[in-house]
């Protein structure tokens, strides 16, 4: 039975009010999730299984153990949120939500955790002018051959080996050292089928904007018309995952304010773990009076990019694509939202493309938000094993459909290789078979004239 206990050294328990009892009630700890968990099969620990992290929040929920408990923090900041674990289990247990709560009650033990969660995602991800300059700042590094130069040299490891870490999973930059901003509309071309929102993201602009212009030109060619609201933001994913949801609440309504008046029949998103998050809004806000309601009709009409394309009888692409390409399914596309046909199937639309599946595809790459920073020593191994998964199916391309991922992919294989890997979105491929920013730009230019001669 579980007890509505108080904290043992607090007049109250914090958990209680931010956790329905009532989840934590649903496992039965059958322990079919275990063999699921990247942390219990490479750690071997139970207190680091699903199962075991369970019953460590039951534990502070009932009083026994305080949240400040530094083992208790210690295993509920190990996991990976990667939700492999909600797929596994028959009894639908919310992991996500679980774990999402511990961590709101309990602070990080690690100090590098501490660091990046109050600066980083506390100053940087919550403000879009900063989000510029260091994007801007991190593209001339790379740009510039500062990059290379500084890991030729190995100084930055020998001097700051944290920051040489950090400076590591620096992926490969898609897109020009000066930004293109999206545009707020994008007509469709030929007749609309869909008013689409895009989320447009905080890294998605600033390192992989190639990404986000094929997003727009995949979605208009294919009828929809496109419509990116300057005011919104940074979706307050990573913010929800480390423990600091008053922050992700107040990035959720920012993005509820921005994107409610527009009239969209979807609010398409290219990034796994942003579209998780988008989706869970109505839970986020759901003790918030006047945003709770519409917090829920914004996340009913969010959609990964995928399903928006596997949702359209798609235009036919005009060229082949002749690449063999494996698919990594993100965590929280995959786990989180349940979304594992629809990529697969816009990949199969391309002609030229062969499709290799991964052994383990829906296995966590290791990057989960910055957990590749706060947890090197538990990820890199997760990452060297996910980078034998992909040599061993022959593909020089990874299909991957969310940043973190991208990069840590782009990362491992530097160190493990394959050296030549790509790592690319499902929607570059698709735009690279219906002819790339040059197709796209006669396709506009015929799409004026028609509009010119429309009576
Ligand atoms: S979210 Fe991932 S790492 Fe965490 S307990 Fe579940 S399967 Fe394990
Ligand atoms: S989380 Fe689900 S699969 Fe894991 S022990 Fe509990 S009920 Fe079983």
């Amino acid at each position: 039975m579980i007890e509505d206990a108080p904290h043992p050294a607090l007049p109250f328990n914090p958990l209680h009010a931010v956790l329905d009892k009532g989840l934590l009630k649903q496992c039965v700890h059958c322990g079919l999730c275990l063999d699921a968990c990247p942390t219990y099969r490479l750690l071997g620990h139970e207190a680091d299984s699903p199962r075991g992290r369970i019953f460590q929040v039951r534990q502070v929920y009932e009083g026994r153990i305080s949240p400040d408990d530094r083992d208790f923090r210690t295993h509920i900041y190990a996991c990976l949120d990667c939700r492999a674990c909600q797929t596994a289990c028959p009894s639908g247990v919310q992991y996500g939500q679980i774990v999402e709560a511990a961590r709101a009650v309990a602070e990080p033990p690690r100090p590098a955790e501490r660091t990046v969660a109050r600066l980083v995602l506390g100053t940087v991800f919550t403000r879009k002018p900063l989000l510029e300059v260091l994007g801007f700042g991190a593209r001339l590094y790379q740009r510039s051959g500062l990059q290379a130069l500084v890991r030729r040299s190995g100084l930055l490891d020998a001097a700051l080996p944290a920051l040489g870490m950090i400076e590591r999973q620096l992926a490969p930059v898609h897109g020009s050292l000066v930004r293109r901003p999206l545009p707020t509309v994008q007509p469709a071309i030929g007749a609309r089928r869909l008013r689409v929102g895009l989320i447009e993201g905080c890294v998605m602009p600033q390192l992989f904007s190639d990404t986000n212009w094929a997003t727009i030109r995949v979605l208009a060619v294919n009828g929809c018309e496109v419509v990116v609201p300057p005011a919104q933001g940074c979706c307050g994913a990573l913010h929800a995952h480390t423990g600091d949801p008053d922050s992700a609440r107040a990035l959720a309504r920012r993005n509820v304010d921005a994107f409610e008046p527009l009239d969209l029949d979807v609010i398409a998103v290219n990034a796994a773990g942003c579209g998780s998050a988008l989706k869970e809004y109505g839970h986020l806000l759901a003790g918030d009076p006047a945003y709770a309601a519409r917090a829920a009709a914004f996340a009913a009409r969010v959609r990964d990019v995928s399903e928006v394309l596997a949702s359209l009888d798609l235009l036919p692409p005009t060229q082949a694509v002749p690449l063999t390409v494996t698919y990594q399914d993100a965590c929280h596309l995959a786990h989180g939202q349940g979304v594992r046909l629809q990529p697969r199937k816009v990949l199969g639309s391309i002609p030229g493309l062969k499709l290799v599946e991964m052994q383990e595809s829906d296995t966590c790459c290791g990057s989960a938000g910055i957990y590749n920073l706060t947890h090197p020593d538990i990820a890199e191994p997760i990452l060297k094993a996910k980078m034998q998964s992909i040599r061993a199916t022959g593909a020089h391309t990874v299909v991957a459909s969310n940043p973190g991922c991208s990069m840590q992919i782009a990362a491992g294989a530097q160190r493990y290789g394959p050296e030549d890997l790509q790592v690319v979105h499902v929607v570059e491929l698709l735009d690279r078979a219906y002819g790339g920013a040059a197709a796209w730009r006669r396709a506009r230019q015929r799409q004026t004239k028609r509009d010119a001669n429309a009576p």
